[in-house]
């Protein structure tokens, strides 16, 4: 089910009372430069200031200052996702990580509004875990070309195809796809999920290459399916091979989406979490990530001392997200993230069986 169906097949449920309706719009607030704001957001630029030059954060620190104090008037929580931009990473957001950590610390949130800074798989997740509380998506067309990849119509017929073959589905996939799964994985969890199950074949999908990389490190038969994020299938071996050669120094970290080809010549494969988490323990004088170019930045602004190489694959479905978008999102209670309750009890246990599992 792509987004606009999905938004389709829930919108008689918006129908009923709408966030806005049930929290009040807000008036859009004053976005002039001051020097208080200057004073309040100082610790802010700080933190993001090798990224955003000193002549465009008048631009930004309004917004970031109307955000901070918005999100507590309506008793709100930002969750970004590491490949935002830094300017919501360092001066909005309240948790961040990968799809793991974001799923996981969804559950454990006391606010009663989420805003997800990150695509719309990741706001169903919350959703998922959070069917009380209110999530909002600043920009609802934030997309996923893996979680499009696939329907809910095409896992019943892989399970028509091969009975009895437990599904193990990425979380970057639509509710709908969670809903016809057996567990849900993420390329941090995915060796983990395979191992726990008693099945010698495996049906890990959508993305072939996290599942032709995870075949490598198990005796299990894994089957899959053809889909590719837009972002880590554009990275080659080639490409790494000759910054290699250009300074034998840099070390190479990979995440398991890109092409085993890519990954056979990285130092390193993981998760974004694990990839933040070598570079902060092992520090290494230059360092190139193989993963969209946002996070670099972030950890970057974190980590003193590393070289970081950029070649820079954007995420467009991240690059929806922004600061004018969030301010939107908390005056007018946009765009809310419904899942259709025909499907949500059983994608609910996919994520849950993961959140669960013992590692
Ligand atoms: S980086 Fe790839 S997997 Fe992540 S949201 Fe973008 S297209 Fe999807």
């Amino acid at each position: 089910m792509t987004i606009a169906q999905n938004q389709a097949a829930v919108g008689g449920l918006s129908a009923a009372k709408t966030a806005a309706e049930r929290f009040g719009i807000l008036e859009r607030p004053d976005l002039t430069f001051t020097p208080e704001i200057a004073r309040e957001t100082a610790h802010l630029y700080d933190r993001v200031k090798q990224f955003v030059p000193a002549f465009e954060w008048p631009v930004y620190a309004p917004y970031v200052h109307a955000i901070n104090r918005l999100k507590k008037e309506r008793g709100a929580v930002i969750l970004a996702h590491n490949y935002q931009t830094p300017d919501i990473f360092h001066c909005v957001a309240d948790i961040v990580g990968d799809s793991l950590q974001l799923a996981r610390d969804a559950t454990k949130v006391d606010a009663g509004i989420i805003i997800q800074c990150g695509v719309h798989f990741m706001a169903e997740t919350s959703k998922l875990l959070n069917p009380e509380k209110t999530v909002l998506i600043p920009d609802g067309k934030a997309g996923c070309s893996l979680s499009e990849s696939i329907t809910g119509a095409d896992v019943r017929l892989l399970k028509e195809r091969y009975p009895g073959v437990p599904v193990v589905t990425y979380v970057n996939t639509s509710a709908d796809v969670k809903a016809e799964t057996d567990i849900c994985c993420t390329s941090s969890n995915v060796l983990a999920v395979i191992e726990s199950l008693e099945s010698d074949t495996v049906l890990c999908i959508p993305d072939e290459y996290l599942a032709m990389n995870v075949a490598k490190q198990t005796k299990k038969k894994i089957l899959t399916w053809k889909g590719h994020c837009e972002v880590h299938e554009r990275f080659t071996a080639a490409e790494l091979l000759a910054y290699k050669e250009a300074d034998p120094s840099i070390e190479i970290i990979g995440h398991p989406e890109c092409h085993p080809d890519v990954i056979a010549v990285c130092d390193f494969a993981g998760s974004t979490s694990g990839m933040i988490n070598y570079v902060k323990d092992k520090r290494p004088a230059r360092v190139l990530l193989v993963t969209e170019c946002s996070m670099a930045s972030n950890i970057q602004a974190e980590v003193k001392g590393v070289d970081f190489i950029k070649p820079c694959n954007l995420c467009p479905h991240m690059k929806r997200i922004t600061l004018p978008k969030i301010l939107d999102s908390l005056l007018f209670m946009t765009e809310e993230v419904l899942v259709d309750p025909a499907i949500a009890g059983r994608a609910r246990l996919a994520v849950e069986r993961m959140v669960n599992l013992k590692q």
